[in-house]
């Protein structure tokens, strides 16, 4: 309990960082970006190849930067969180053509498993679970360099007012040392992970009373996400 709540601290902490300074990161990054874009279409007039490939980095490295100050965003509170009923068929379908795009890259196929509560309404903020299901996803995807299957599922426990919602990969799988410390921000095992997406959708669960867990071994990994039934 003690670490679950330094957790919060932290997160909270990086939260107000973010909504402080996120704007005056991003202005002045917009600027750059504009200029560089001007620069890299003179070298290219001019046949200065090797020097305008290096503008093309700094873009690169820019638009990280953006995607790192969107992530810290996206954990500053206070949130507007709104809550209604949710259908978990219709944000799978919402986030597919999103998903697919990704999968292809890496030789992933992705199969929604149909079954009799597939159909299921939960209580959530759609938004707010859809950003759940992509990060997760990416994350499964990310871990199949090799291609392989991502699965997503549906199913409700018994005697529980709780549905279970599964993203499954066939991937490269977790440790227990690994899996201690995928939950902390910032930590990242990609070359260009922001170490971030887990804890965003932890954060996520919380306000929305929902639950994540992990189970993994050596030919994949599977995340629960647990969220409230509705009628
Ligand atoms: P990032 O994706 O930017 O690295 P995340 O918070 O999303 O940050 O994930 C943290 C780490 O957890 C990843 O770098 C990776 O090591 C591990 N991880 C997350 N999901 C999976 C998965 N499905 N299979 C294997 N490892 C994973
Ligand atoms: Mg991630």
């Amino acid at each position: 309990l003690e670490q679950q709540v330094r957790h919060k601290d932290g997160l909270a902490t990086i939260g107000q960082m973010a909504a402080g300074t996120a704007h005056e990161i991003r202005n002045p990054l917009t600027a750059i970006k504009g200029f560089l874009q001007v620069i890299g279409h003179k070298l290219q007039d001019n046949g200065l190849y090797k020097e305008q490939s290096y503008i093309e980095v700094m873009q690169k490295e820019i638009d990280r930067i953006n995607q790192l100050v969107r992530e810290f965003l996206l954990l500053s509170k206070p949130r507007d969180i709104r809550v209604c009923t949710v259908g978990v068929e219709d944000l799978f379908a919402e986030i597919l053509p999103i998903i697919e795009n990704e999968a292809l890259l890496y030789n992933v196929s992705v199969l929604i498993e149909k079954n009799h509560e597939a159909g299921v309404n939960v209580v959530a903020d759609g938004e707010l679970l859809k950003q759940v299901f992509l990060n997760l996803c990416k994350n499964a995807i990310e871990a199949m360099s090799d291609g392989g299957t991502l699965v997503l599922r549906t199913h409700q426990l018994n005697d529980e007012q709780k549905i279970v919602v599964e993203i499954e990969d066939t991937g490269v799988g977790m440790d227990d040392a690994l899996i201690a410390q995928i939950f902390d921000p910032f930590f990242t095992t990609k070359e260009n992970g922001t170490g971030l997406g887990l804890p965003i959708c932890r954060q996520i669960l919380t306000e929305i009373g929902g639950e994540i867990q992990v189970f993994s071994h050596e030919t994949g990994s599977v995340f629960q996400v647990h969220l409230p039934l509705a009628y």
